[in-house]
Parts: structure tokens; C-alpha cells; sequence
């Protein structure tokens, strides 16, 4: 098989990028290669699906106003011969709570967004209480509530960026990349586990928490690694008011899903590693007694079902690597390491990425600042609000 231009990896990253490279004209000329199609094991239908765009960097907020707004008409625009891609889209806002000690970078980021034209509000303890009776507040120092934020659901939104990509042109071939075979000058082929061969003129390495192992093949030091995350989802048995996707900065984040919530406290001193085996008691030694602290009518709850997926994270800043591979062989590009963030950032990457190879150019988000060029030079660009 050959193409011009080869996806590995078609999680909502690399099928994002194929739909935008379908925009653009380039579908026919892309094949994504995807080991599997069903998506057991990889972050995007294991993720949250919130979009938010209480960020630091004016990367981050501008890649989550894009993801906003293009999740909000994903239902319509994203149709395929009229039949629409429903995502789940509720717009009920995020709320981030300064509950330690963190609330004069809360308060900078605010500032931040805002001068980026997020409409968020800056509240304090009472005001929060009188917007969420529901919320304990007697820790906190101050929120951020951003309304229009939103969450969907991730695994349909795939579902939905495949669908179209594949409309305009795109292939998607079942396989494993085991090898990637390059000259002196180039990448030029992809060996699958079959014995197939994908030649290539352009490479996009889109592994997610396993896109270190596609560098290595190349011998690429991409310094991604993945990062597991335990989530849950469980009922109230009381009524509570309409909550947003509450994030605090002692770790709890959770957010109504269907008639319960969804949500989990991340481990972050566990070290880096793959681990998809459920904790023993993690629920109910640290999870529920945050819910129980935070909103007291959780204390009464059900416990339906955990899952474990892994965030993909840079080890020099948590930050994206993105574009192509400074120093090393130039048809090669990396586009992961987006943490707990690839579900809102997909679109606005995409978009990106199918810029830079159809244009040779960012046309409309610089992201050059995430580019592997800052590994090389050991200078990370860290996100400073909540990750
Ligand atoms: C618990 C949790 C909560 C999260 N919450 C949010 C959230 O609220 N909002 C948000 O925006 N993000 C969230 N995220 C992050 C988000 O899920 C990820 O950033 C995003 O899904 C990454 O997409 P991806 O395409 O890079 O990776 P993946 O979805 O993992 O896809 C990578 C694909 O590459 C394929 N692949 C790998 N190696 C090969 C190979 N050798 N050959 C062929 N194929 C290969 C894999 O099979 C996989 O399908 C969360 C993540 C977790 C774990």
C-alpha cells in the first residue's frame, strides 16, 4: 500500500488529523493505520470528554476554543450523507476550586483567559455557595466557573471524526506498526504485523501513551510515557442540583454523567508505567471521601463500575509534542503527550497538523512552542493551571 500521507495510531488525535487533511483536499493521498479498530485499550473512549478552557498557556485556551466550538456543531457538521454524529454535547460548565493555597495562580490564569476572551467568572466562597448550595466551600479560597464549557461524549466523537474522514476520502487500515523503516534522508515505510509494507512520503506518529515505542523504531528519543488513571461512575441516591465538571486543586474532578457522575482523584506520586488492574480500595479510601467532603449529599452513594486508562505525558513539562522532528529525519512528525486533554484539544490539533503539511505553515493556532525542538533544548513550557 502507499500513501502520501501515513496517520500510525487513529485515536481521536490521528483521526482528527485525518478528517482535517480530508478538509483540506489531501484525503485520498492519507491511510491511517490502526491495530485496533475496536479501541479496547486506547485513552479516548476511557477519557471524560470535558472541554474546558481554564488553561494558563494561550495554546491551551486556543486550542479549547476551537475544540468548543467545533464540538458544539460536531452533531451537524460532522454528518455523513445526512445522517447527523450526535456526541452527547452538555454545555453545564466547568468550576475550578482554589482549595490549596494555589489561588494566586488561579486568579493570573483567570486573567489570562479572560484577556483571551473566556468568558469565565472569578468567584468567591459565598458566591460559589449561593450558585451551588450543593458545595461545600469552607476550604476554599476562591473558584473559577466557566460556563459555556462543556463535556461529550469521546468514544462517539471518533466514531464521528472516522466516519467523516473515511466520507472525504481517507482510508483507515486495520494493522500493527511493528517497524518503521528510514534512509539516511527519510521515513519510508511502515512494516505491519501481517507482513504488509505502508510506503509513505510523510509520517504522523499518533500512538498516544504509546508513541514512544513508534520513535524508538526510528530511533526518536520521544520522551512520552503513559501515566494510569483510575475513574469511576456512581449514583446519588439523593437529588442534587445540576453540578458542572467540578475540579479541584487537591485532584478531585468529577461531573455528572447520565443520571449519575463519572469522575475519579488521580494518583500522581504513582510512577509512570502501564497499569490497567482496578485498585483495591482506592474508591473508598480517597475518592468517596472527597466527593463526601465536597458535595455531602454523596455521601450516600452507589458505586457502578471503575475503569483504568492512561494519560500520555510529556516527561519534561506534561505539555504536547507536536510537529516535526527537529534534528532528525524531516517527513517524520509527532503529534500526542496531551495528558488529560487530547479529547478537547483533538479538533484544534488536527486542524494544526493538516496546516502544517498541506501549507507547510500554522496557519491559525501557532503551536510551535509545543514542538519537539524544547526537548532538544531541555526548555519545558508547563501549563500552571490545573492538569
Ligand atoms: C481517565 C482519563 C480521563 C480523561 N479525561 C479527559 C477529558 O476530560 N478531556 C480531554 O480532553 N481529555 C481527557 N483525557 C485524555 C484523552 O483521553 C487523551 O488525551 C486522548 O484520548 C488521546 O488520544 P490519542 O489519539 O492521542 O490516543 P489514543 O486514544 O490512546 O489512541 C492511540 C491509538 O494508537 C494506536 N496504536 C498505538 N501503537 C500502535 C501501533 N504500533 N500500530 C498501530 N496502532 C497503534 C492504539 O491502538 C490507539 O488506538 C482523559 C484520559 C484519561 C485516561
Amino acid at each position: 500500500m502507499k500513501a502520501g500521507i501515513v496517520i500510525v495510531g487513529g485515536g481521536i488525535i490521528g483521526a482528527s488529523i485525518a478528517h482535517h487533511l480530508a478538509e483540506a483536499g489531501a484525503g485520498a493521498d492519507t491511510v491511517v493505520i490502526e491495530r485496533d479498530p475496536t479501541y479496547e485499550w486506547a485513552a479516548t473512549p476511557r477519557g471524560s470528554g470535558g472541554i474546558r478552557q481554564l488553561f494558563s498557556l494561550p495554546e491551551n485556551i486556543e486550542l479549547s476554543r476551537y475544540g468548543l466550538a467545533f464540538y458544539r456543531d460536531f452533531e451537524t457538521a460532522m454528518a455523513v450523507a445526512g445522517e447527523p454524529a450526535p456526541i452527547g454535547f452538555r454545555q453545564q460548565g466547568y468550576l475550578f476550586l482554589s482549595d490549596r493555597g494555589g489561588h494566586a495562580d488561579m486568579e493570573a490564569n483567570f486573567q489570562a483567559q479572560a484577556a483571551l476572551g473566556v468568558e469565565a467568572q472569578l468567584l468567591d466562597a459565598d458566591a460559589i455557595q449561593s450558585r451551588f448550595p450543593a458545595i461545600t466551600v469552607d476550604d476554599v479560597a476562591l473558584g473559577v466557573f466557566s460556563p459555556s464549557d462543556a463535556w461529550i461524549d469521546p468514544h462517539a466523537a471518533l466514531m464521528g471524526f472516522r466516519a467523516k474522514a473515511r466520507a472525504g476520502g481517507v482510508r483507515f487500515h486495520a494493522g500493527e506498526v511493528t517497524d518503521l523503516e528510514a534512509d539516511d534522508n527519510a521515513v519510508r515505510r511502515a512494516h505491519l504485523a501481517s507482513g504488509e509494507t505502508v510506503e509513505g512520503e510523510t509520517f504522523v506518529l499518533c500512538g498516544g501513551a504509546w508513541t514512544a515505542a513508534l520513535g524508538a523504531m526510528l530511533g526518536w528519543d520521544i520522551p512520552i510515557e503513559p501515566m494510569s488513571r483510575e475513574s469511576h461512575f456512581f449514583r446519588a441516591q439523593d437529588e442534587i442540583e445540576d453540578l458542572p465538571f467540578i475540579k479541584t486543586e487537591s485532584d478531585l474532578a468529577f461531573r455528572p454523567e447520565g443520571t449519575g457522575y463519572t469522575g475519579g482523584v488521580p494518583e500522581w506520586s504513582t510512577p509512570a508505567g502501564w497499569n490497567f488492574e482496578l485498585s483495591q480500595n482506592h474508591f473508598e479510601t480517597v475518592v468517596w471521601p472527597a466527593l463526601a467532603r465536597r458535595v455531602p449529599a454523596l455521601e450516600t452513594l452507589r458505586l457502578e463500575r471503575s475503569w483504568r486508562g492512561h494519560y500520555a505525558r510529556s516527561r519534561l513539562d506534561f505539555s504536547p509534542i507536536f510537529g516535526p522532528w527537529s534534528g532528525g529525519l524531516a517527513n517524520a512528525h509527532v503529534c500526542s503527550g496531551f495528558s488529560g486533554h487530547g479529547i478537547m484539544h483533538a479538533p484544534g490539533a488536527g486542524r494544526a497538523m493538516a496546516e502544517l503539511l498541506t501549507t507547510g505553515r500554522y496557519q491559525s493556532i501557532d503551536l510551535t512552542p509545543f514542538g519537539y525542538q524544547r526537548v532538544l533544548d531541555e526548555t519545558p513550557y508547563r501549563e500552571r493551571g490545573i492538569v
